[in-house]
């Protein structure tokens, strides 16, 4: 049967500061040899005192400002305790009932998907399991990283929306310097929760809660973690809809569990029947005291507060007319959309001199920078790994390429191979045209002794073509544009030719 799908989610992203939570460890101790970057505090030693980190803090109200979330203005730090081998305290300092943010949302596709609190904490230590031995391998590197969760509100209804929460919500953190959210490296993790009811049993009392009708029963949830990808996620929810589903159909109960998402054989695992809150006996870290989070902390942190990801995009729709892909292509990453501006004003400038009238030209003008941005510089950096920031090409010599070819001095094969020597060498558009001698022939008298020289070669081929075996035409085409090593306009030397063979077009 057909059944509400409810998912919600939970987001740990890794906060980019210098140092730890509590101590003055180096935060960036990645490709460090393990337990090298760890002192007494985030070793959980008796008798050592947690001093919090200013900016981490900092950085999680940036985030929960930019999530359009309420701020406590009286928080706290809780102590959540559990046994594992890679928290050597026995418990984690994190945050229960007075998160730093709460009550905001992320908007997708248009939606506003409402975010349920935005709390700091520290991460643990690393434990490895190497193949073949019966041992756990210890890394407190990690340990006391400071880290920013995030949960939604149950109220995503399909894999395909919570993956692009997920993609949302990394771009926002990576415009913000938040953090680089690198999945793939545990920078940015994700799990979901999800339960699947039988319509007309449920009702959802708007603050985190899925509640049964009068004497309905609910099902399970389900939490997922080992998601490693934006791929994994949609995929792992996926595979849940489809298990419990099947499971529910045969009249099985759901047991509530963590589950891990293996990703090489493509379906989620029971790791442990779910732990619940009661299970953490939280409690005030006596060690901290509580934070006040004034009017001046905040408009300090406001001040940080840049143009967001989805207010861009909009924005490249609006003031440079961008259809809907493109502007979501060249606004994903921050400094790709900054690169692309710097460009277009660069073009603006040029419209200028040259008394062209930006109203009229310059949507096409925008549209062909973003396009040969899109299909032809990403392509080069991409191929290359390389960032944005690190191209030779700078918007200056993109912008006078697109010129050149807006003007028809060069033609679509010329600017690619242009293009990608600019890439190379860093050299600029004009330079390269003369020097590669891409230049569209423009003279007309170059060309018509090109096209002399070719009915001279063929002159069977050029007898058939007057007698009306037209699509030779394109024939002797290609032998001038071969001649002119395609510097000449298609378009002109057919023109040209049929002028030179005496047929009427
Ligand atoms: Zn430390
Ligand atoms: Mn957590």
């Amino acid at each position: 049967m057909a059944y509400d799908v409810i998912i919600g989610l939970e987001i740990h992203a890794e906060l980019k500061t210098k140092s730890k939570m509590f101590c003055a460890c180096n935060n960036e101790s990645e490709g460090l040899a393990p337990n090298t970057c760890v002192c007494p505090v985030c070793l959980g030693h008796p008798g050592t005192l947690p001093v919090p980190n200013k900016r981490a803090l900092d950085l999680v109200l940036l985030a929960g400002l930019a999530l359009n979330c309420r701020i406590n203005e009286l928080s706290k730090f809780d102590r959540k305790n559990y046994f594992y081998p890679d928290l050597t305290k026995g418990y984690q300092i994190s945050q229960y009932d007075l998160p730093l943010a709460y009550e905001g949302w992320l908007e997708v596709d248009g939606e506003a998907v409402k975010i349920t609190r935005i709390h700091i904490e520290e991460d643990t230590g690393k434990s490895s399991h190497p193949e073949g031995t019966d041992y756990t391998l210890l890394d407190f590197n990690r340990a006391g990283t400071p880290l920013l969760e995030m949960v939604t509100e149950p109220v995503l209804r399909d894999a395909a929306t919570a993956k692009k929460f997920c993609q949302n919500f990394q771009r926002l953190l990576r415009y913000l310097d938040i953090s680089d959210a690198d999945m793939e490296k545990g920078q940015m993790r994700c799990e979901a929760n999800i339960s699947l009811q039988v319509p007309g049993t449920w009702h959802y009392d708007g603050a985190g809660h899925i509640l049964p009708l009068a004497d309905k029963s609910l099902n399970a949830k389900v939490e997922v973690k080992n998601i490693n990808s934006f791929r994994a996620v949609e995929k792992a929810i996926n595979f849940e809809i489809k298990r419990q589903s099947e499971a529910l159909d045969k009249g099985e109960t759901i047991i509530q569990e963590t589950r891990g998402w293996n990703d090489n054989s493509n379906e989620t695992v029971s790791q442990r029947i779910k732990e619940s809150s009661a299970d953490y006996r939280y409690f005030p870290e006596p060690d901290i005291p509580p934070l006040r989070i004034g009017a001046d902390w905040l408009a300090a942190v406001k001040s940080e507060l840049i143009e967001l990801p989805e207010a861009k995009k909009r924005r490249f729709l609006s003031e440079y007319g961008l259809d809907e892909k493109l502007a979501d292509t060249l606004t994903a990453d921050k400094a790709l959309a900054d690169w692309t501006e710097a460009a277009i004003s660069e073009l603006q400038a040029w419209a200028e001199t040259t008394g062209l009238d930006w109203k009229e030209n310059g949507a096409k003008l925008v549209k062909l920078a973003g396009n040969w941005i899109t299909s032809e510089l990403l392509k080069h950096l991409n191929q290359d790994k390389l960032a944005i920031s690190a191209s030779r090409v700078t918007p200056e010599n993109l912008a006078e390429l697109v010129t050149l070819i807006f003007e028809n001095k060069i033609g679509s094969t010329a600017g690619q191979k242009i293009l990608e020597t600019m890439h190379r060498e860093g050299s600029t558009p004009t330079h390269l045209m003369d020097e590669l001698g891409l230049a569209q022939v423009e003279d007309p008298n170059i060309l018509l002794q090109a096209i002399k020289s070719v009915i001279a070669k063929y002159p069977q081929q050029a007898e058939e073509c007057r007698n009306g075996k037209t699509p030779l035409l394109q024939f002797f085409v290609g032998q001038v544009m071969a001649l002119t090593k395609g510097a000449a306009n298609p378009q002109t030397v057919m023109q040209a030719l049929k002028e030179e063979l005496g047929i009427n077009s």
